[in-house]
């Protein structure tokens, strides 16, 4: 059997396995398959590398640009994934496993990639919030910006899941405009290495974006400054000893771990054995326990029910446990693989034996094949869940679970909360009071509550599963970090600074006017120019128009809006908001667009909407009103159009504000 060189990606260059290569065997057969690691490796080389060369190309880019780069890097995977499909099998994972490792890492990057198009600008700068009003006139202001960090960002990967492991943490890394250098687990890395090969064969990364380290990490967190990063995945004790190196501590370098979690998953007291919830309980359960053979951070370990369900529950979750097929996972009949290696085994066997000696095993050896690091799905029942303590503490990372009886909902909740901090709680019930009550009393313990019942069931999308659009991450023993979670998850990898000063130069800073800001004037009416040729700050005034009484009752009859205020001086005058009878708010916005609209066929192709409307004071009979209409932001779509998103104020005759909002347009390039 050929030996499998993997090599690392460093500086521009492969590096093939040397001096302190580390063996790699086969899950299935438990032969070597592969070889890994080289003591020469020059880190400081790489890092250099992702610092001068990576970080600047990303850095020119702009929010969207790195979107697109996300999206075509993702496509590009998409088309290659037999390929990581055919090498995983040797990890021990199924096809299904597959699908939540390599598609979810894929989707994950999709996620990415359309969420950074849609909620973040097409600018080098990211604005964190509303500007802050902090003076009386509004020329001196302040906003939160975020840019990327100058340094390089090293993710350490766990072995479970070589792909998705290292792209959930890529994307949003890439999207900040930061350099990665990724280290998978050695017992795993030849898929991220395939995988890191066809990123970096596609082209379409800068050179520098993109480094790997097969096998050991070397002295690399030694080297590690203020503009840096480190994301960790993988066991406590590892990520204790990482975070504590003292180049990290002294320098505060950014470190955010996702480490062991003692899951729960709780069964309502009203999903009783029968009822559809009891059912979608016990499928769940089993799934977590078999899906990549337990090997999940978020696999449930343990398994909160009423007293009076658990005979019920251990006889329909062991029977259901019965019938997984283990086996080589490249029959299509497997419904559970092998853990990935023979250590792991061992680790496994020797944290069910402790968790043995506080619960009872209620399901019994499977038939499992002769090679490899096949185990039995493990299913153990704790009578005493209160004094236990390694069913709270111990991670078995396998099909290891155990059940643990609650008398009330907040019996429950305090057992929940003996994980010490999780990734993931989930209770299955239709009770919202029960989903209140668990929500704030262990809320605060888990990263993340997953409820469901018979009306989500269908649509939802399992206990185990991160999602990008959500934080993943817990507090305590998880490892206290947060990952993904949308744009969120790409704001770890920037700096928020606070910025004081003028309107304009906040608008320069931020690439969006800010009121107060210059405003210029162009020649031509803005609904004329071409989405290229607008610039922030373009701003039209238009003439003044009266609003009179026949307006405002032609309004209500015509729209049907007659609404008292607008119709019954008398009762308008009874109304603490109003003088007397006043003109309809959205009359003030059909005349305003009457006042600034260029009629006639141009670049303004549609108007596709409104943002943060307010009224702020009432506009009577014989007031008039003027328009001010300044171009705030504009956001390319495509080489036709983008969308210009203006600032419109309405004014009265006394210069008063009477409203204020965004306008959307879409506007030919
Ligand atoms: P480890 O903590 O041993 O390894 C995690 C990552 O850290 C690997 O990439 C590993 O590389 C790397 N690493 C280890 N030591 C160092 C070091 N000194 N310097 C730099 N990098 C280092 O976890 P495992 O993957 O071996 O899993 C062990 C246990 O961790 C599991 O049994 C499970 O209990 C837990 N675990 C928890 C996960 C979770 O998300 N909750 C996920 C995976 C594991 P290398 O492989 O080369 O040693």
């Amino acid at each position: 059997m050929t030996i499998a060189d993997i090599s690392s990606f460093a500086a521009g260059q492969w590096i093939t396995p040397g001096t302190g290569a580390r063996a790699i065997a086969s899950a299935i057969t438990g032969a070597p398959i592969a070889r890994a690691g080289n003591d020469a490796l020059d880190v400081q080389a790489m890092l250099d590398h992702a610092r001068t060369t990576g970080g600047p190309a990303l850095r020119k880019m702009t929010f969207h640009d790195r979107a697109r780069l996300l999206k075509a890097l993702a496509l590009h995977l998409r088309e290659h994934r037999q390929a990581l499909y055919d090498l995983s099998f040797d990890t021990g994972a199924t096809q299904s496993d597959h699908l939540i490792d390599i598609d979810g890492g894929i989707g994950t990057m999709l996620v990415f990639a359309s969420k950074g198009r849609k909620e973040m600008p097409d600018a080098q700068v990211f604005l964190d919030g509303d500007i802050e009003q902090l003076s009386r006139n509004g020329t001196f202001l302040g906003a939160h910006i975020c840019t990327p960090l100058q340094g390089v960002a090293v993710h350490i990967n766990a072995f479970n899941f070589p792909v998705w492991g290292m792209l959930e943490k890529l994307a949003p890394t890439l999207l900040a405009g930061v350099p990665a250098i990724v280290k998978p687990a050695t017992a795993t890395c030849y898929v991220t290495e395939a995988c890191v090969r066809l990123m970096l064969e596609s082209g379409l990364l800068p050179p520098g974006a993109l480094q790997l380290v097969s096998g050991g990490l070397g002295d690399m967190l030694d080297h590690l400054t203020c503009q840096d990063a480190v994301a960790f995945t993988g066991s406590a004790d590892t990520g204790l000893k990482l975070r504590s190196n003292p180049q990290i501590l002294a320098n505060s370098v950014r470190f955010t771990s996702e480490a062991d979690s003692l899951n729960a998953s709780i069964l309502g007291h009203d999903a009783t054995p029968g009822t559809a919830e009891f059912d979608l309980f016990v499928k769940e359960a089993a799934r977590e326990m078999t899906t990549k053979a337990g090997q999940k951070c978020t696999a449930i370990r343990r398994i909160i029910a009423p007293e009076t369900a658990i005979d019920a529950l251990i006889s329909a979750l062991s029977s259901r446990l019965a019938k997984t097929v283990i086996g080589d996972p490249r029959d299509t009949a497997t419904r559970m693989g092998a853990l990935v290696s023979e250590a792991q085994k061992h680790d496994v066997l020797a944290k069910a034996a402790l968790i043995a000696t506080e619960a009872e095993r209620v399901t019994p050896d499977a038939v499992l094949p002769d090679t490899g690091a096949f185990v039995s799905p493990m299913l153990f029942h704790c009578t005493t869940p209160d004094t236990a303590q390694h069913v709270h503490t111990t991670e078995a990372f396998g099909p290891v679970s155990t059940i643990l009886p609650y008398r009330d909902t907040d019996h429950a909740i305090e057992l929940a909360n003996r994980g010490g901090g999780s990734l993931v709680a989930s209770v299955i019930t239709r009770d919202p009071e029960t989903a209140r009550a668990i929500a704030l009393g262990a809320g605060a313990f888990h990263g993340r509550l997953y409820f469901n019942n018979r009306v989500s069931m269908a649509e939802s999308t399992g206990h185990g599963s991160p999602l990008p659009h959500l934080t993943h991450g817990g507090p305590g023993r998880a490892g206290g970090g947060e990952e993904m979670g949308g744009i969120r998850g790409v704001k770890h990898y920037m700096q928020r600074t606070s910025i004081q000063g003028s309107p304009d130069i906040l608008t320069a800073i931020g690439e969006k006017w800010v009121p107060g800001a210059r405003e210029i004037t162009s020649a031509d009416h803005p609904f004329t120019r071409r989405f290229g040729d607008l610039v922030i700050g373009e701003t039209l005034h238009t003439a003044p128009r009266e609003i009179t009484l026949a307006d405002i009752e032609h309004f209500a009859h015509f729209t049907g809006d007659t609404f008292y205020a607008h119709m019954d001086e008398a009762a308008a005058k009874r109304n603490p908001f109003f003088p007397g009878q006043v003109a309809h708010g959205y009359l003030l916005l059909s005349f305003a667009a009457g006042l600034f609209v260029e009629p006639n066929e141009g670049p303004v192709l549609a108007n596709t909407g409104l943002d943060s409307l307010r009224f702020m004071k009432p506009v009577e009979a014989g007031d008039s009103i003027e328009v001010r209409l300044t171009v705030k932001k504009k956001t390319k779509r495509n080489d036709e159009y983008g969308e210009v998103r203006w600032h419109v104020t309405l004014s009265n005759q006394s210069s008063e504000l009477v409203a204020e909002y965004e306008l959307l347009t879409m506007n030919a390039y």
